[in-house]
């Protein structure tokens, strides 16, 4: 299955695509993760990719579209994927499309995850992650302020930089502008399903699974 997972910032899309890239047995691609990854470890692609991270901005179409290609050129990918945070404009989406027909293996399905905007909101002010596993977990806001430490190895939580307050009101701006006319892409195309992402965790994860059969 070859799937793209849209939603704003905090709808749980890299949440939903972990697991259910762990169900149907495809890598789970995050280009934010790669991105990261990129910039912890100091690379010439994590430093350039940083500068427009750091204030919620986005990092240029031609480098994510040749990190993406090489990513789905590896072996893993063959079986499928689930794209989770890519593409992010109508130019990524329009060489994604370009790149996979190319192959003879158009994309399954995009999948749209909606949730309200408070409630993103709420949710990126909440959201932690493991320094050292990476899980994701949502801390109540009204103690946000406290990191604490990861029930699954005790690692230490951390918040992403670019989910303080200050940034995510320009993220949101991005997504309005850059991200949310792929939604008219994909619907033309017929491959645009829509889920809500409200309630718990398993309740998305089983929407999903059903708007997938
Ligand atoms: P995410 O983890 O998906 O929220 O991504 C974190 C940040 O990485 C974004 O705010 C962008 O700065 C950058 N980024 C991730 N994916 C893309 C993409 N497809 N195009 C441009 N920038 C991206």
């Amino acid at each position: 299955m070859r799937l793209v997972m849209l939603g704003p910032p905090g709808a749980g899309k890299g949440t939903q695509a972990k697991r259910l890239a762990e169900r149907l047995g495809v890598p789970h691609i995050s280009t934010g993760d790669i991105l990261r990854g990129a910039a912890a470890a100091g690379t010439a692609l994590g430093k350039e990719a940083r500068r427009f991270m750091d204030d919620g901005g986005l990092v240029p179409d031609p480098v994510m579209v040749g990190l993406v290609e090489e990513r789905l050129a590896q072996a893993d990918a063959g079986r499928g994927f689930i794209l989770d945070g890519f593409p992010r404009t109508v130019g990524q989406a329009e060489a994604l499309d370009e790149l996979l027909t190319s192959r003879g293996r158009p994309l399954d399905a995009v999948l749209q995850i909606a949730v309200p905007r408070d409630e993103l909101v709420r949710r990126l002010a909440g959201r932690r992650v493991c320094g050292d596993c990476g899980t994701l977990v949502q801390v109540a806001v009204e103690h946000s302020s406290a990191n604490g430490s990861c029930d699954a190895c005790g690692g230490p939580l951390l918040q992403r930089d670019d989910d303080r307050v200050e940034t995510v009101g320009r993220r949101m701006e991005v997504y309005d502008r850059e991200t949310e006319p792929l939604v008219g892409h994909y619907r033309t195309k017929g491959l645009l399903r829509e889920v809500v992402g409200t309630g718990s965790r398993d309740e998305v994860f089983q929407r999903i699974t059903g708007k997938l059969q």
